[in-house]
């Protein structure tokens, strides 16, 4: 009987197995069950797989995903697993055919929709059958409670009563502690072994920049970071996506838009070119996400704020699902964090409701105007700890400079106070600067005590002290619509010079040139890369599946790096097994074969 190492090497490729995958997969072969949180990209899928492999019988795995089953089938079949998915997608003839593999024991592992399971007539063929496990993958959903209930994961409890003997692996990335009991008692887990993994994405790099011709900014690192990458860019509102999109169309960059304002056609081909091209830049609304799950997104941008932490992590969370490096950028300005005021203001929404709302965005606000490490703030916003400074976000790589704006502020406060909490952030800052304005003409601004006592500041860094007012909650904004600021308890200690204030001095710094880039390729590497991309599109074609299935980009960069000449040195790639191997490693070797001898 083989390993869980032998099986990690030689199906799947790879040497190690990471953080706690081994414990879950020893406690799943020897037959417990097994309750495992793990942040996505964490690598849930092998603590199933791999089981299911080892011990005797199909292993069952349940998930509401359908649009995903087919790619996970297919992934497992480029390496030699019987895999086979029964939903609602199939014909009535390919789920007979399919019954009859699994009742001859033909099959590894079957993926089944929660619905199609619980119908009689397949709870009775899966007691006739030979199980090694059940995975519930996104076991969050049994929870009333949680954000993606589905009625049909409540039935699951029958998974107990009628299959004691099989274990019952649950698995997801998003459970808190309600979420939890609520899985435990559901699917009776018990007495069985729970591992909590955490929530960080280590791979995910976390930036935040000030907005400052953020289209350029975007245009940058898209040219400099991310030649030739999926990526999900994110706007607010469904002019902004249309605009941006063309633009980066006309740009040179393959763009689709995605919103609520297009068609169910429209939207399902351009989602349909994202997942299986390897080069498209969707640029969406929040419309899209729930349920895409392509691994080798290289980054999400924000164009403009999100509006909460948990938002922000969601939509972030969507790069780097395969674990390799990826990178979360957010533009962010005085004018997103005016209207996201307003926009919670606005709601009909109880006041209690509106309070909260209002919390969250200074939450991230918060983030936004951070000086130390993004993802400790982060990490702790969700109850979780990490102990040193993570060295993968902006903040750790280029530890922002920082300037007392405590005099700056109490002239921006004294200023709003003097010109009767009338006017929003733009015009204070033109009487702070002393500007000649129609405006300042007309309220007769330039002969207040607060006209041009702030000219030597410049109009940037008035923005970062004006931001920084509001996200502290030093000034609040009226719901009116002007972005009319106003006073508010929390000023008095600040204007009394008992409290101060530091601000970011990022100014001249918009541009990330200096930035480190983990995995950037290098120069003289980037037509090798091309050709490894385009071999792997040809070979995703021929196989009809996207081309992640066929290797990661993780596999394709570690190859650039040895740049492998024979077959041991091809195997020694995380992400090559031996059916991989067989099938097209010839192939990608012989790009390497070709490269060094020319
Ligand atoms: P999750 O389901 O937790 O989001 P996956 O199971 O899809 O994550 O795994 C994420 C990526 O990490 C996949 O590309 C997978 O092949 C890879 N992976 C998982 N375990 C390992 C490992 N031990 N070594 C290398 N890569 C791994
Ligand atoms: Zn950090």
């Amino acid at each position: 009987m083989p390993t869980p190492q032998d099986v990690l090497e030689h199906t799947f490729g790879y040497s190690h197995f990471r953080g706690e995958q081994q414990a879950i997969i020893d406690a799943v072969c020897r037959g417990d069950d097994a309750l495992v949180i793990m942040p996505t990209g964490g690598g849930k899928s092998l603590c199933y797989q791999i089981p299911a492999l080892i011990r005797k019988g199909v292993g069952i795995v349940i998930s509401p995903l359908i649009a995903l089953m087919q790619d996970q089938v297919s992934a497992l079949e480029e390496q030699g697993v019987q895999a086979a998915f029964l939903n609602s997608t199939l014909s009535f003839g390919a789920a007979i055919e399919i019954e009859a593999a699994l009742a001859a024991g033909k099959l590894d592992l079957l993926y089944i929709a929660p619905e199609r399971l619980l119908q009689q007539r397949t709870l009775d063929l899966l007691q006739q059958s030979k199980l090694a496990l059940f995975a519930i993958d996104e076991a969050h959903c049994v929870s009333q409670w949680g954000h993606d209930f589905r009625k049909d994961y409540l039935g699951l409890s029958v998974l107990a009563e009628l299959f004691p003997d099989i274990p019952r692996i649950a698995l997801t990335a998003t459970a808190d502690f309600r979420n939890q009991q609520e899985i435990i008692a559901r699917l009776s887990l018990e007495n069985g072994k729970h591992f909590f993994c955490g929530f960080d994405r280590p791979n995910i790099q976390y930036r935040i920049q000030q907005k400052n011709k953020p289209k350029q900014q975007l245009l940058h690192f898209l040219k400099h970071e991310q030649f030739g990458n999926s990526g999900i860019v994110y706007c607010l509102s469904r002019k902004k996506v249309e605009d941006i999109a063309a633009w980066l169309n006309d740009q040179g960059y393959s763009a689709l838009p995605f919103h609520a304002g297009m068609s169910a056609a429209e939207k399902k081909r351009n989602q349909d070119i994202f997942l299986r091209e390897d080069n498209t830049i969707i640029v969406a609304t929040i419309a899209f996400g729930m349920g895409i799950d392509k691994p080798d997104v290289r980054f999400v941008a924000h164009m403009d704020m999100p509006k909460s932490i948990e938002a922000y992590y969601q939509e972030t969370g969507r790069a780097g699902r395969d674990g390799a490096p990826a990178v979360a950028l957010m533009f962010y300005g005085i004018e997103d964090v005016v209207k996201l005021k307003q926009m919670t203001q606005n709601s009909e929404a109880s006041a209690e409701f509106i309070r909260i709302e209002q919390q969250r965005l200074n939450a991230l606000l918060g983030l936004c105007e951070l000086t130390s490490c993004r993802r400790q703030v982060l990490l702790r916003y969700f109850d979780n700890d990490l102990p040193q400074p993570c060295g993968n976000c902006d903040n750790c790589l280029d530890p922002p400079k920082t300037w007392d704006a405590t005099v700056a502020a109490q002239m921006a406060l004294s200023c709003v106070f003097r010109t009767g909490q009338r006017f929003g952030a733009g015009h204070i800052i033109d009487v702070l600067r002393g500007a000649d304005t129609e405006k300042i003409r007309q309220w007769r601004h330039n002969d207040i005590s607060t006209y041009a006592i702030g000219a030597d500041i410049s109009v940037q860094q008035w923005r970062t002290v004006m931001r920084q007012l509001i996200a502290g909650g030093y000034l609040q904004v009226d719901s009116d619509g002007y972005g009319v600021l106003s006073l508010t308890e929390t000023s008095r200690p600040l204007l009394r010079g008992e409290a101060s204030l530091y601000c970011r001095e990022d100014v001249a710094r918009a541009a990330p040139a200096k930035r480190r880039v983990i995995d950037e390729i290098d120069e003289s590497d980037r037509p090798l890369w091309q050709a490894l991309r385009a071999l792997r599109k040809q070979i995703a074609d021929e196989h009809s599946v996207p081309p992640y299935v066929i290797f990661h980009d993780a596999t394709l960069k570690e190859m650039l790096v040895v740049k492998p000449t024979s077959k041991v040195q091809m195997l020694s790639i995380s992400g090559v097994g031996d059916k991989k191997f067989e099938k097209y490693g010839h192939a990608f070797l012989d790009i390497f074969l070709d490269y060094a001898y020319v």
